[in-house]
């Protein structure tokens, strides 16, 4: 029965099913191969300095093609992977690939550190943090890794210790998604970062409410007496990149500066709109 079986087919591959665990299972060992077969790619999405306009970093943004299945967004296989321990070789595998295409750009001229996602979970994986470390020794690689779901931080002190180590290996600590969840403050007293990147929620009515402005400006105010930079993201309007800006956010990132591109067009879209940024300043 034909029929039947391509009405099973189109269930299996429903968004609801990638939750189910029986369905884990087969979608993870893909993920495996996928990594090896370059099903999977990393897109880069500039962050946009507000001072001059140039390109203060790019965030790595994973992307799945699956052949059957087509486009698999992140949003939907890194909650299973986290839950799979996937994420561990997928977070390897963007270190490495990250390093590869930081040094292909640097080959061309061009310099810029790469943002990493790293999920709390893994922040606190010894096994993880021993094999980044190896990674990243030596290879004069400038990254940042951008701390996902801090809710998931059980254990403070063994992220604090992780975080010392990276950032005495040269890694710079941004804290992802401020603001989204519930004891955000609680973050900035345990966690010693170098970034602090306001999730999109906060700064959606920016422009009209005087109240978002204030819970914004005082979050600026409160990072920079921490010695930390702020970059918002989701930005999708000038209005609101105007807004941020003279709040004081250090750096932009969101649809209106650019999309996540793939690496093949990182380079030119970095050389065309830094030489932008820079005739506009000389004007
Ligand atoms: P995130 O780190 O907060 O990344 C920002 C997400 O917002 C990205 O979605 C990005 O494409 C999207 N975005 C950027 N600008 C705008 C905008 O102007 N408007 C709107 N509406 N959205 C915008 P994406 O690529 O689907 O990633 C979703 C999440 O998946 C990321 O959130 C990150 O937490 C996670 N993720 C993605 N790649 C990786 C990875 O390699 N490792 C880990 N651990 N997590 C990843
Ligand atoms: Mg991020
Ligand atoms: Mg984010
Ligand atoms: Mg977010």
């Amino acid at each position: 029965n034909q029929a039947d079986l391509s009405e099973d087919r189109t269930v299996l591959y429903d968004k609801a099913t990638f939750v189910d665990p029986d369905n884990n299972l087969a979608l993870m060992s893909e993920l495996r191969d996928a990594l090896r077969t370059n099903e999977v790619s990393l897109h880069y999405q500039p962050k946009r300095k507000t001072s001059d306009g140039t390109t203060a970093s790019v965030e790595a943004l994973c992307r799945w093609h699956h052949p059957v299945r087509g486009r698999i967004g992140p949003d939907l296989f890194i909650p299973i992977a986290e839950q799979t321990g996937q994420i561990r070789a997928l977070t390897e595998w963007s270190i490495v690939k990250a390093i590869e295409d930081q040094a292909a750009m640097r080959a061309r001229g061009v310099h810029i550190a790469i943002a990493l996602n790293v999920s709390g979970r893994l922040l606190v994986d010894q096994a993880f943090r021993t094999r980044a470390l190896q990674l990243i020794e030596g290879c004069d690689a400038d990254l940042i890794f951008e701390i996902t779901e801090t809710a998931v931080i059980e254990n403070p002190k063994i992220a604090a210790q992780a975080i010392a180590a990276y950032r005495a290996a040269g890694v710079r600590i941004s804290i992802d998604d401020y603001g989204a969840g519930l004891s955000s403050l609680s973050y900035l007293k345990m966690l010693n970062a170098d970034e602090l990147k306001i999730d999109r929620s906060l700064i959606l009515d920016v422009v009209e409410s005087a109240r978002d402005r204030l819970i914004i400006k005082s979050t600026v105010d409160l990072a920079h007496g921490l010695g930390m930079t702020v970059v918002s993201e989701g930005v999708e309007t000038a209005e609101v990149f105007d807004t941020l800006a003279a709040l004081g956010c250090d750096t932009i990132q969101g649809y209106w500066v650019s999309r996540p591109l793939p690496f093949a067009d990182l380079v030119d879209f970095m050389l065309r709109s830094d030489a932008e940024s820079r005739l506009a300043l000389a004007r």
